[in-house]
Order: C-alpha cells, then sequence, then structure tokens
C-alpha cells in the first residue's frame, strides 16, 4: 500500500473508452479501442494508454505488467444517484413512491441511528459497489450526521471517488427522522468542513425532496452552497405522478416541481436531479440554462412504477445526463442491469440507445454530470486509474451469444442485456487491485 503512489504498473488486455460524446459526434469517433492494448499506470493515474505493440517497448524495464489479455479493460462505472442506507429494503414487495418510502425507507433510515449498523452497512455498501465495477458514486446518507461520517470515514479507507451527503427532512417525516432549518445547516456545515475536497471526497447539499423539507429548509440549503462555490447539491425531482401533484398543494405559489428549487436557488451544474421524469417542456430548457445535471434510474423507475423517462428531450436540450442505480428503489447495484433497463424503458418510450451511448453514460458521461471529467470517466493522461476488467463469457449462454458477435459494440450490447456483477473480473482503484483474484 504505502509504495502505491510511486509505482509503475501496466495493464495488458483489451482496451476501450470514450474520447468524445457519442450523442454529440458521429458514434465509430466517440471511442478508442485497442483490441491488444495497454494501460500504463504512474502515481495512480493514467500515464499512457494505447497499442500493445506501441506502449510495450516504451515501458522501462523492470515494469511490472498485469496481464487481462482476453478480457475489456474500460474505465469504472459512475453511479450518480443511490442511497447506501436502503441497502437492506432492495426487493421490498408492492409499493409506489411515497408509500415505499413510508413503509420501508424511513423505518430502514431510522436504524442508522445506531452507528455499528450503520457501519456494517457501508462496509457492505462499498464491496458491492465494486463488485459491480462501480468505482465512484453520488450518495444520499441519512438525516444523521454520523452517517455522512461513517460513509466518508470508509470511503476515505479505500480511496474511493465518492460523493455523499447527509440527508436533510424537516417535515412529511416520522419525527425520528426530522432535523430542523437550523440543526440541518449546522450538521451539514460541519461534514463540509471536515470532508468536502479530503482526499477524494467531495459533500453535496442533500435536501431528500421538496416534499420532506420545508421552504425554510431549502432556504438554508442554498446558503450552504453558497458558502463554497464547489459544493455539490443532490435531490430528488419528478419521480412520480402523485409526488408531483402533492408539490403543488405544498408549494401553491409555485409553477411546477422544479420551480420551487429553482426559486430557492438550488440548480446550479453541480446539482443533480434524480429522475426528473414527468417535468413540464420549460423544465428542459431551464435545467439546461443553468447546466444542472439529471440521473436516469431505470431499474427503479420499473420497480417502483414510477414512469418512462423521455431520453430524447433531455438530449435535445442538452442536459448532463449520467445513470443511477437508485438502489434500493432500483433493484441492483449492477450498472451493466442497469444498462438494460434503460435500454427497455426507452423501448417502450419508442426511443433508442445504443451500447455506445449507454456505456458513455456510465462512465465519461456521468463524470462530465458531475464535473468530475478532468479526473475521471476515461484513459487520457492525467486521469485517476480507477477501472474495471470485462469477461464478456461469464455464462453458457454469454459464450455462445458473444461468438456470433463480431464488433464491439455488438459484445458491449450483449453485456448490458446479459451481464452482471460475474463479468466483472477486476476493480482497480488508483492502480491498484481492489475487486477479483
Ligand atoms: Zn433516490
Amino acid at each position: 500500500m504505502s509504495d502505491r503512489k510511486q509505482s509503475t504498473i501496466a495493464i495488458k488486455g483489451s482496451v476501450f473508452h470514450f474520447v468524445e460524446n457519442p450523442f454529440k459526434t458521429d458514434e465509430e469517433r466517440s471511442f478508442q479501442y485497442y483490441e491488444n492494448g495497454m494501460l500504463v499506470i504512474k502515481e495512480g493515474k493514467v500515464h499512457a494508454v494505447g497499442a500493445f505493440a506501441e506502449e510495450s517497448i516504451r515501458l522501462e524495464p523492470g515494469i511490472q505488467v498485469i496481464d487481462h489479455s482476453g478480457h475489456l479493460i474500460m474505465p469504472g462505472f459512475i453511479d450518480t444517484h443511490l442511497h447506501y442506507p436502503q441497502t437492506d429494503i432492495i426487493a421490498s414487495y408492492g409499493k409506489q413512491l411515497l408509500e415505499w418510502l413510508q413503509t420501508y425507507t424511513f423505518p430502514r433510515e431510522g436504524m442508522f441511528k445506531d452507528a455499528e449498523y450503520a457501519e456494517s452497512v457501508a462496509d457492505f455498501f462499498f464491496d458491492e459497489l465494486l463488485r459491480n465495477g462501480t468505482t465512484t458514486a453520488q450518495v444520499m446518507a441519512t438525516v444523521h450526521k454520523h452517517s455522512a461520517e461513517i460513509f466518508f470515514r470508509k470511503a476515505q479507507e479505500r480511496n474511493l471517488r465518492m460523493i455523499s451527503g447527509k440527508v436533510m427532512m424537516d417535515r412529511n417525516a416520522p419525527d425520528y427522522l426530522l432535523d430542523s432549518p437550523e440543526t440541518g445547516f449546522e450538521e451539514s456545515l460541519e461534514l463540509i468542513e471536515t470532508w468536502h475536497k479530503k482526499d477524494r471526497l467531495l459533500y453535496a447539499v442533500s435536501p431528500r425532496f421538496a416534499v420532506t423539507s420545508t421552504g425554510e429548509q431549502l432556504k438554508k440549503s442554498a446558503e450552504l452552497l453558497n458558502s463554497r462555490p464547489d459544493l455539490y447539491f443532490q435531490t430528488h425531482l419528478s419521480e412520480n405522478r402523485a409526488e408531483v401533484a402533492l408539490i403543488a398543494e405544498l408549494f401553491p405559489w409555485s409553477k411546477d416541481y422544479l420551480d420551487v428549487y429553482d426559486k430557492f436557488g438550488l440548480i446550479n451544474e453541480r446539482a443533480t436531479f434524480a429522475h426528473s421524469i414527468h417535468l413540464e417542456d420549460k423544465n428542459y430548457q431551464r435545467l439546461s440554462e443553468l447546466k444542472a445535471a439529471v440521473s436516469f434510474c431505470p431499474t427503479s423507475n420499473l420497480f417502483i412504477g414510477s414512469g418512462l423517462f423521455d431520453l430524447e428531450k433531455i438530449t435535445m436540450a442538452r442536459i448532463k445526463l449520467g445513470m443511477g442505480t437508485d438502489v434500493g428503489g432500483g433493484t441492483s447495484f449492477s450498472m451493466l442491469k442497469t444498462l438494460g433497463d434503460a435500454y427497455k424503458v426507452l423501448q417502450l418510450k419508442g426511443q433508442k440507445l445504443s451500447a455506445l451511448q449507454a456505456f458513455y453514460l456510465a462512465t465519461l458521461g456521468g463524470a462530465g454530470s458531475l464535473c468530475l471529467e478532468d479526473k475521471i470517466g476515461n484513459f487520457l493522461p492525467g486521469k485517476e486509474a480507477d477501472f474495471l476488467v470485462m469477461d464478456f463469457n461469464t455464462t453458457p449462454l454469454m459464450q455462445r451469444r458473444m461468438a456470433e458477435a463480431s464488433s464491439l459494440q455488438e459484445k458491449l450490447f450483449i453485456a448490458m442485456i446479459l451481464g452482471d456483477d460475474r463479468n466483472i473480473k477486476a476493480t482497480y482503484i488508483m492502480g491498484e487491485k481492489v475487486h477479483g483474484d
């Protein structure tokens, strides 16, 4: 561990990453793919990427070469929206959003009063992310200050690039989960001072959504954001129709749901709005103008029965977009499964999602949505070397189907439809293997 920053290592295998946005340019030019490739890592960052034949002769003698030949080396997945405290309510039966929260989420988040329980969930959560090749995530904690502290401490021990924040809720939740505009502000501020930009960690101001925060708390959230120029903001937006109707009752002065966040000054380029399904047409323009990001959470939208995401309107408006598993409303930590369900949601919507577009959203696109494209998301020199190694042939069916695939695009598509955690052969953080044998 101690000499990881000094060491240079080379990884051999098929190397794949994006250099452009396939939604904007010719897909074929959006990525680089070296079938016999090499990734060279120095001091935890990408030093070089290219064909094995060229890169290997430039290597200084004595450099360790790790051989992943036959497998795909690609940047780690980026999950732009999920809840670590909901790990243990995944696959809970039969509710839509507002009842889901009351029945499953709030009682479970109440258990995070117990720091020991929170620690055990955090450990499992990070193991599970890494087993699935997810190396960065934007994560909601609970209302308990220590739930965010535990999250950050565990992420720091693993040297992960993570974004999180203490949830703020001052109404419409059980008493045992409520803070107040003042305590929510104070506790968030203390967490920001301790954790924001500490090592690879970043803080997101996190009112759960406008249903559970009063105008006073949303005002305090903006005050927090304004206290430092580089803080993140995460919340939920227009996930479910009953939720949208409730917002109109709770904020009778608002023009629509997004207008609530807008009036309080909470929309900016470091803000992520999870779901964003039932939007007014003018909302797309507004999100784009203010450079805010949206997180598309297909497994959750299907499982909680929330609705079908409109990718075309998002991309037409050039809104920054990333993928979210939204565990535990979402049904899997696997980004491959999430991309597969994204494809199906869009089929129902009469829209398309190509394999390249999907993998872009899960890597460089997600990084861009979080203003982290200068640090993660692809293998340009200087980027932090967080990556996964994918095995395309983990089941008899995949082997059989892959044998017929001639292009990388076909293989990626089969992986996002048939794949899961078993395809993630190894995961590396800053050039160091943290999962796999
Ligand atoms: Zn969520």
